[in-house]
């Protein structure tokens, strides 16, 4: 029998000119050239995702431990986010001793339901984080006003958003501040990495001197910070793989994009619903994900165990973050207490080829077709 060649949920795509950047910038770039690469890759982020100003980062995690504390989050505060999600955007809240609040999501988007982050806001309430799972977009209009109405921050993060478009605005380019990552499962890759984006230019100095030890720009006193900081950078020849993404982003955003389509066309009369696109929306797709229907009877772990067999990797729906031991459950988020069990995400990295998607769709009928 032919040995089945494993199908990965995701890797990087990575080509000769991330190799070539990569070489030059481990060769070459060192002393007065040791941050080319970052400048490059902060620039050409800069110009395609539509925003002032970018600060790479070491993960997007540290990123948004930076930006919550120039905000001034802190001890005692609340930071509002959907319950579906993966921690990474709720540990830096704990980071600063400030309390994440988990609120349901829609059941369309899977993403933050706008009227009951407004219900959860309190007088602690620092800031709401948008999270744009999957790809999905976050109803951005609705939080911005919601934002505006109570003075309060609206922080996008896109880390899962590269290629999605809210009427003409990229995803991390509408909120007090935008993060992004670069890990490898991500659309774009340096291995591991983030990015810091905000349009207003004050936040980003601030965010700037907190990136850099605490050391503000115009000190002209050497090694003399002015403040606690981060220490989150990314290295430059993380960010010559980074820059290299960047010349192909169009590239990696249309794969995913096509991986999505084939799915969705594929699986179109099967009684699972995937991510959608609304009207003046575009999605990246980063994931594509099946919820199957509430009728139906469904098991993920058995779906899982059937993929494993057939040497695919299946991932699970992130599982409300409440449902952690180190936070409190709040079964009252219905949405998202029904939603996991009934979802998977499908592999989807950019050179999978249609072969092995069919692969991955004849278990799906498999296990759903009845
Ligand atoms: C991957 C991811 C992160 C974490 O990114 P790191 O670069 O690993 O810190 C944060 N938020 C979301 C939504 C993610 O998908």
């Amino acid at each position: 029998m032919k040995q089945m060649k494993r199908i990965h949920y995701t890797k990087p795509s990575i080509t000769d000119l991330e190799v070539k950047y990569a070489t030059d910038a481990a060769r070459n770039g060192w002393g007065e050239r040791c941050y080319e690469y970052i400048g490059r890759f902060e620039e050409a982020f800069k110009a395609h995702f539509g925003v002032k100003y970018a600060i790479a980062t070491s993960s997007c995690t540290g990123a948004m431990h930076m930006g919550l504390a120039a905000l001034g989050v802190g001890s005692g505060d609340e930071v509002i986010l959907a319950d579906i999600n993966w921690i990474a955007s709720a540990s830096p809240i704990t980071y600063l001793g400030a309390k994440p609040v988990f609120v349901d999501v829609l059941p369309d988007s899977w993403c933050l339901d706008p009227e009951k982050a407004e219900a959860a806001i309190t007088s602690k309430t620092k800031a709401i984080i948008a999270v744009h799972l999957y790809g999905n977009l976050c109803d951005m209009d609705a939080l911005l006003a919601i934002g505006e109405k109570y003075g309060i921050p609206v922080i996008e993060d896109a880390a899962e958003a590269i290629g999605s478009v809210w009427h003409g605005k990229r995803a991390g380019s509408m909120g007090m501040f935008g993060t992004f990552s670069f890990h490898g499962t991500k659309t774009l890759t340096t291995g591991e990495g983030g990015m810091f984006v905000t349009q207003n230019k004050a936040f980003y100095e601030k965010v700037l001197s907190l990136s850099n030890h605490g050391r503000v720009a115009g000190q002209t006193r050497q090694f003399w910070p002015d403040m606690i900081g981060f220490k989150y950078k990314m290295s430059n020849i993380q960010a010559a793989i980074g820059y290299a993404q960047m010349e192909r982003i169009d590239e990696l955003i249309a794969a995913k994009r096509r991986i999505f389509r084939y799915y969705q066309n594929a699986l179109s009369d099967l009684p699972v619903t995937m991510n959608p696109e609304p009207e003046g929306t575009i999605n990246g797709y980063w994931m594509p994900t099946i919820v199957v229907e509430q009728d139906v009877t469904f098991d993920r772990e058995q779906l899982i165990e059937m993929f494993q067999q057939q040497q695919i990797d299946g991932r699970v729906f992130f599982w409300p973050l409440s449902m952690l031991p180190m936070f409190g459950e709040k079964p009252e988020n219905r949405v998202s207490y029904e939603l996991y069990g009934r979802a998977i995400n499908l592999p989807s990295y950019h050179d999978l080829s249609e072969g092995s998607q069919q692969r991955v769709c004849r278990v799906l009928r498999l296990m759903l077709e009845s």
